[in-house]
């Protein structure tokens, strides 16, 4: 008997305990005239309040563990079933797509038909869309995903290089960079197009501008680490940065100049933006395309490098070529709207190049290392990382300039959209 005594009275010890410690397990209800399970039910009961009140969001008082402990999983259940109809996900209106005609004309594209999203969307429309099958769709994606692509080698290349202390290295780390921030932006410029013609415009400046500093990448890791033999310490290796930065300028501006005239004159247009980015390349080009010579002239022995090189200049050509013909939508108008259009092979091809010079800059630095040390000159920081910030503020200047005219109505667009959001809200 004393010792049931005394286990009854460590058993009351022990409850007193565990409501002195841990009052929240039992509910605030449940003291010593509601039993365990009725706590249980009063606290994981989900009760809708008044219409006056709104919608309560049911606050569960019990850790997560406990209800896993004691027939916690009945209970979970319970609490799952009872919450059915109460919780209400949030349900995404898609908003319907346009034809070519219904659009107006600086949305419209060479050959594309149908998919068009509202020309006044949201931001928060726009990203929508890039999960909503439409004629962009693809644009958005296929310079997104390669943008991670690069993100994980350019990490993969930090654990390996001393991006920090070896200057030697400073043109790929400016290179990297770029060919981050190049498709990240395209794919940005993609999703936000479609918010007035003003904002459209302005999304691709910053496009071209992003292109144009990977021109001066290509530029910096050239002439540093792919530079023929013969033609070190020349004026052009001495002046070849200098050189780019200018065809950074050059790009840029010729080529958002030219969405000013698009509409009046579609094909200098199309001439000027072209051009705008053909002549940084040649210029980045010529001592490839001059090693490359060499080579075929028996000059040198076949490398990675130089096959990768190949490869490269063939998807840039591809990707110039794509570019400019409008293929295969030209041959049949409407059949690719969604899927295989030009500017979609444009994106791929140009993604799939610079993975290509990648690897040829990459095999051209670790090879030529000693050589270069010993011959060449070394990278400096204001010929490397200098010249990615003076430029990157040049071009962004330039990018406000022509922002400037368009900004009013670009912000006065959005403004109303906010409105038009607000009130089909209130509604
Ligand atoms: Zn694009």
């Amino acid at each position: 008997m004393a010792t049931q005594g005394s286990v009854l009275a460590l058993g009351k010890c022990l409850a007193c305990l565990e409501f002195m410690l841990f009052p929240v397990w039992r509910g605030i209800g449940a003291g010593s005239s509601i039993r365990w399970t009725q706590g249980w039910e009063r606290y994981l009961k989900w009760e809708l309040a008044s219409r006056e009140q709104g919608i309560r969001i049911p606050i569960l008082d019990y850790p997560v563990w406990l209800i896993l402990c004691r027939q916690g999983h009945t209970r979970l259940r319970e609490v799952c079933q009872r919450g059915r109809g109460v919780i209400r996900l949030p349900t995404v209106k898609l908003s319907r797509l346009f034809d070519i005609n219904e659009v107006p004309k600086v949305f419209r594209e060479d050959s594309i038909i149908s998919g068009y999203r509202h020309p006044q969307s949201s931001a928060l429309d726009c990203i929508l869309s890039s999960f909503h099958m439409n004629n962009e769709t693809i644009n958005i994606w296929t310079h997104f995903l390669p943008t991670w692509y690069f993100l994980w080698r350019f990490c993969a290349l930090c654990t390996t290089m001393n991006f920090l202390n070896d200057s030697y290295a400073w043109p790929l780390l400016v290179y990297m960079l770029l060919i981050c921030i190049y498709p990240f932006t395209s794919s940005c410029a993609h999703t936000f197009s479609t918010m007035s013609p003003e904002s459209r415009h302005i999304c691709y400046f910053f496009d071209y501008g992003a292109l144009s500093l990977y021109s001066l990448g290509c530029a910096i890791s050239y002439g540093y680490y792919v530079m023929p033999d013969c033609w070190l310490n020349t004026w052009l290796h001495q002046y070849f940065v200098l050189i780019a930065i200018g065809n950074t300028l050059f790009c840029t501006s010729m080529s958002c100049y030219s969405r000013f005239v698009e509409l009046q004159f579609p094909k200098r247009s199309k001439a000027l933006r072209t051009g705008a980015f053909v002549v940084p390349f040649i210029f980045d080009t010529v001592p490839l395309f001059y090693r490359i010579l060499l080579c075929f002239w028996g000059g040198c022995s076949s490398s990675d490098a130089l096959s990768n090189h190949c490869y490269h200049l063939f998807f840039a050509f591809l990707t110039g070529f794509l570019f400019t013909a409008h293929l295969p939508e030209r041959l049949a108008p409407g059949r690719f709207d969604y899927i295989g259009h030009s500017h979609q092979l444009f994106h791929v091809s140009a993604v799939v190049g610079t993975h290509f010079q990648m690897e040829g800059i990459i095999a051209d630095m670790l090879s030529r290392r000693a050589w270069l040390q010993t011959h060449g000159l070394m990278p400096s920081f204001f010929g490397t990382i200098g010249a990615l910030v003076v430029s990157l503020a040049l071009n962004l200047g330039l990018i406000g300039l022509f922002s400037v005219p368009l900004l009013p109505n670009a912000l006065q667009a959005s403004g109303q959209q906010q409105t038009s959001t607000c009130d089909s809200k209130e509604q």
